[in-house]
């Protein structure tokens, strides 16, 4: 079977693949970042603090700049993040280009969002083997508090059915740009209590555009103990329905706040009791996946090192080619380069987030990931231990 590897020649810890697109002075940036944001405290109290700077109009925005949003962020603008792109793409690592502004509540930032989105899908359309997809979040094309009043089914007043259907009109120009040049697009997960509506929304949108190819992708977060149902469900749909399924699957980035807001409300927590339960579903989204993978298209989206090896070792039972078309890994930009350098130079396919925004418009996706990873057990004393042992195999 042509571009089948052993598994055993593949090493996650191989950090000079890891580290090849990094110069000494960026991988010296990169351990010190680790090294603030691995602070629990830090890592708490400076999102609070920074957005009080920049509310007293402190010149904090320069610091963010040069740290966090180097790290994780492609630039500020579209063009600003090629020579990201570009870099990713020499090592054989695709982007998903996401525009990443959160948290307003305004229709006409709705519609400079849509405007972004589209724009967006006109770059990967430039650049189609770079940039394989582009993504976005419902919430940044229709208020959140609107998508909340649709998911517990509360009637909308005329005006605020007006505003649905304008969002709406957003989302289904989008998709259907991304058809009409075959760009496809993601649809990010989002919190529990406004999920369905998106589904809803997803499963729409992949009705009409997914008939002979994949091209809008719904996200599955598995560490809610109902989503490996879902995506079961989701599959029979699409087998009825005749469309090919697009899934990215992922564990879960809200995981404290739904437990928190489960308990201030007084319902059952959607998400699993543990860890390992949302490994197993995980895992097992993942083998449902490889089982239909003629009618399913799919990115594991994820830093775990286990799940990785688990997909890497199923495609190789399976007799499947390393780089099917249908199956992607994925994982952030400044995050897990082990596990993306190491897969794409084993000719998987790999693609990384590259979000790009006005530095302050960022900044709830830079604090994600600054406080996530605090509460991700092991994630940075990973990425910290591998920068050390490359910063020391290269003797600086
Ligand atoms: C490319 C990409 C796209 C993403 N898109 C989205 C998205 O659209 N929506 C979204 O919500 N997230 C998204 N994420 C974030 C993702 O959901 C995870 O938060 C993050 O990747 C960490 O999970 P992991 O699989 O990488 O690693 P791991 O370190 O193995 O897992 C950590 C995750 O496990 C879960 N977990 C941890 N402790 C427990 C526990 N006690 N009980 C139950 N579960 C637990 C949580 O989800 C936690 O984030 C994305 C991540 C990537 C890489």
């Amino acid at each position: 079977m042509e571009n089948q590897i052993p598994v055993s020649s593949l090493s996650f810890d191989n950090t000079e693949i890891a580290f090849k697109h990094l110069s000494n002075k960026e991988l010296k940036e990169s351990y010190w970042l680790f090294k603030i944001i691995s602070n629990r405290f830090l890592a708490k109290v400076g999102p609070v603090l920074t957005k009080t700077a920049l509310f007293l109009r402190m010149p904090v925005s320069g610091i963010i700049k040069a740290t966090l949003f180097k790290q994780f962020c492609g630039g500020e603008t579209i063009s600003g993040c090629t020579p990201v792109v570009l870099r990713l793409f020499a090592n054989k690592v695709g982007t998903i280009l996401d525009y990443s502004v959160e948290g307003a509540a305004e229709e006409s930032v709705f519609d400079q969002t849509a405007q972004h989105i589209l724009n967006s899908i006109d770059k990967a359309v430039e650049m189609p083997q770079a940039i394989p997809f582009c993504v976005f979040k419902v919430s940044g094309l229709a208020r959140f508090s609107l998508l909340e009043k649709i998911a517990s089914k509360e009637e909308l007043k005329h005006f605020e059915a007006v505003e649905w259907q304008k969002a709406l009109n957003r989302i289904e120009l989008i998709c259907k740009k991304a058809s009409d040049f075959y760009q496809p697009v993601m649809i990010d997960a989002e919190e529990s209590w406004i999920q369905d509506v998106i589904d809803d929304v997803a499963i729409a949108m992949m009705q009409k555009y997914n008939k002979d190819r994949p091209i809008v992708f719904n996200t599955y977060q598995l560490y809610r103990n109902d989503k490996l149902t879902s995506l079961i469900a989701d599959f029979t749909i699409a087998e009825t329905g005749q469309f090919v399924l697009g899934a990215k699957l992922v564990r879960g980035a809200y995981m404290e706040k739904e437990r928190i807001r489960a308990v201030e409300k007084g319902y059952p927590s959607p998400i699993h009791l543990d860890k390992e339960a949302t490994d197993r579903d995980f895992d097992a989204s993942v083998s449902f996946c490889l089982d239909h993978i003629t009618h399913i298209a799919f990115a594991a989206a994820t830093h775990n090192q286990h799940s990785c090896e688990i997909l890497v070792a199923e495609i190789e039972q399976r007799k499947i080619k390393s780089n099917h078309p249908h199956i992607y890994f994925a994982q952030l930009l400044g995050m897990s380069d082990n596990i993306s350098f190491n897969l794409s130079v084993n000719n998987f396919n790999v693609v990384k987030y590259v979000p790009y925004g006005p530095v302050k418009s960022v900044l709830p996706y830079l604090f994600r990931r600054a406080e996530e990873n605090t509460s991700i057990a092991g994630q940075m004393s990973r990425e910290l231990n591998l920068i050390n042992r490359e910063l020391k195999r290269r003797g600086v």
